[in-house]
């Protein structure tokens, strides 16, 4: 039974096509349903979404669906991210999602890169407790970390420069998850650290992905997944069936404040989970 104020979160990403934003207003109403306390939505690499993920996160919380952005410095300097972070206060706007950001591929340099850390604290010193940070956390370890206790130390700073929670990344071992929080708790470093929660619906684009960002897929479930390979029904049943006891797992005893889901646009997979784990 999750607590009474259980926090459920769902990401989108901007679409690139007016179908696919027909689509997103219609995802999102179904997983309204579920009373999230707010949907976020991503920031391409290097900004390249800006006036897409600004456009859409404005008219969603003037509709009054609380939306927070995700934004990074990309190649921007600082009076445009003051600029971007003024119209989202003016929108009503109370939440961002604080990143680094990934590098665009084939920028080559990172030289000019801007560690989350860094934007937190820009955000504090520019709008004092106005929006509620967020910022990732890695219970796997972010791939460029030089060591885990690097990425914890550094992960600290997100927290020191003022970062309210955090979402993780996504992780199908449950344990990664306990033994960060357990690393953080050590470190003195108690912000909520909702996990976030990867349905799977492309298993190929998936296993690109866990290669990239450094989540690991554990063999057992890699080689069940692809024993459904010409069977889609049954991957499908399969899979949810994976996310919601992972999601189980995670809310015994009260283990987790919340859940956060990448939910790529599409209602049903993540409705379905919902409904497996009674939070409809
Ligand atoms: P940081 O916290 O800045 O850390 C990045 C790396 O640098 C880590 O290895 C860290 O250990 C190290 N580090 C941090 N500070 C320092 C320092 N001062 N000196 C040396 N090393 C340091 N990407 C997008 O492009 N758009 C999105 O919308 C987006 N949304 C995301 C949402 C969530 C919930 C998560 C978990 C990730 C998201 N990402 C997104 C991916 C994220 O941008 C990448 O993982 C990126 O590579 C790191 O971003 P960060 O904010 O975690 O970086």
């Amino acid at each position: 039974m999750p607590k009474n104020n259980f926090r459920l979160s769902f990401e989108f990403f901007p679409p690139r096509t007016d179908a696919g934003k027909e689509k997103l207003v219609r995802t999102r109403d179904v997983l309204a349903t579920f009373k999230p306390e707010f949907f976020s939505m991503t920031y391409g690499a290097g900004g390249s979404t800006r006036d897409a993920t600004l456009q859409l996160v404005v008219d969603f919380n003037q509709a009054g669906i609380s939306t927070a952005p995700h934004l990074s410095f990309g190649s921007d300097n600082e009076d445009a991210i003051k600029a971007m972070l003024d119209q989202y206060k003016a929108s009503g706007v109370n939440r961002i999602v604080a990143l680094r950001g990934d590098v665009p591929s084939g920028s080559g340099s990172k030289s000019d890169i801007v560690y989350a850390s860094e934007l937190v604290r820009f955000i504090r010193k520019h709008y004092g407790e106005h929006f509620h940070i967020e910022v990732a956390a890695y219970p796997e370890i972010h791939p460029e970390a030089r060591s885990y206790q690097d990425d914890l130390f550094y992960f600290g700073r997100k927290v020191e420069a003022g970062a309210n929670s955090a979402i993780t990344q996504y992780f199908y071992n449950p344990d990664a998850y306990y033994y960060f929080v357990d690393q953080c708790h050590g470190h003195g470093i108690d912000i909520p650290i909702y996990p976030g929660i990867m349905p799977i619906l492309n298993v190929d684009n998936l296993k690109r992905f866990s290669a990239n960002c450094g989540a690991e897929i554990p063999r057992w479930l890699v080689k069940r997944l692809d024993s459904y390979a010409n069977d889609p029904d049954s991957l499908r049943v399969f899979s949810e069936d994976v996310v919601t006891e992972l999601c189980e797992t995670l809310m015994q005893d009260d283990g987790v404040p919340g859940l956060h889901f990448y939910t790529m646009n599409q209602a049903e997979p993540v409705a379905r989970i919902i409904q497996n784990l009674g939070l409809d």
